[in-house]
């Protein structure tokens, strides 16, 4: 599915990402935590295709095609989805409208018809019972005066709708209570499969104990410097950063 090796990006002159190295395969959760400033946004950001980062070094595949040399809205036309720290407000553009548009430009960069009203409302309203979203939250502006847990379960339904293949969802450092947590994970839960693949970026152990990925791996310094199973977001949360710290600084 994704195949990240020797990944280095900067921002201006400065280097953030100093040689990641990440392989996922299909079915598989991750989780990526790590100490703030360490590079995890930076990681997705790239990943996706931020203009704002430099690559200046190493490669990333992606189902077998070089990701770096592909348009942002390609890789999510390819199926990459990236979830937002902070989702915009986009006013007066409702969920209907912005979800057609996403569906239809994916279908168009397939080589498919567009759906018809009909068939785009069927969609809208299967995947809204998969996420349990309020069909008034449907109709409204993106994001536009949602709640926190709102806009999670917004997030959760533009990945059912999309159905990407590699999801990769970015945390917010504070903020998200039990409840977001809950519909983020049971989300993830629900719409991940054998095919699917997802990056879970997060400080929150409860989170990851919800969803339990098969691998943490933890960022720090622009470098991923463990990687173990669960037991360790559960280390993290007892533990802290520290003694990971000291033994990446101790090299
Ligand atoms: P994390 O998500 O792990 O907290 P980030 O990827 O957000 O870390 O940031 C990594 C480092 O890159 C930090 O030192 C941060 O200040 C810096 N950085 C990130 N984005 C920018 C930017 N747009 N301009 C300047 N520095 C940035
Ligand atoms: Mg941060
Ligand atoms: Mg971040």
């Amino acid at each position: 599915m994704l195949e990240v090796k020797n990944l280095h990006a900067r921002i201006g002159d400065k280097e953030i990402l100093k040689g990641i190295n990440l392989t996922i395969n299909d079915g598989e959760v991750h989780a990526i935590m790590g100490p703030n400033g360490s590079g995890k946004s930076t990681l997705s950001a790239v990943l996706v295709g931020n203009p704002a980062y430099e690559v200046t070094e190493g490669e990333a595949w992606y189902n077998g095609k070089n990701l770096l040399e592909m348009k942002p809205e390609d890789r999510a036309h390819e199926g990459l989805f990236l979830s937002f720290q902070y989702p915009v407000e986009i006013p007066g553009v409702s969920m209907t409208n912005f979800m057609r548009a996403a569906i239809n430009e994916k279908r168009k960069y397939h080589g498919q018809e567009p759906l018809n009203a009909s068939e785009f409302m069927k969609l809208m309203r299967e995947k809204r019972k998969v996420v349990e979203l309020d069909s008034k939250l449907a109709h409204r502006s993106v994001n536009e005066g949602f709640s926190g847990g709102e806009k999670k379960r917004n997030e959760i339904f533009q990945m059912a709708m999309l159905e990407p293949t590699l999801s990769i969802l970015d945390e917010t450092d504070s903020g998200l209570d039990v409840d977001a947590m809950r519909i983020v994970a049971e989300g993830v839960n629900k719409l991940s499969n054998e095919k699917t693949s997802t990056i879970v970026i997060t400080h929150y152990d409860r989170l990851l104990e919800m969803i339990r990925p098969q691998f943490v791996h933890v960022l720090y310094k622009g470098r991923i410097v463990k990687t173990a199973g669960p037991e360790l977001a559960k280390e993290i949360q007892e533990r802290g950063f520290d003694w990971i710290k000291q033994e990446a600084d101790g090299e």
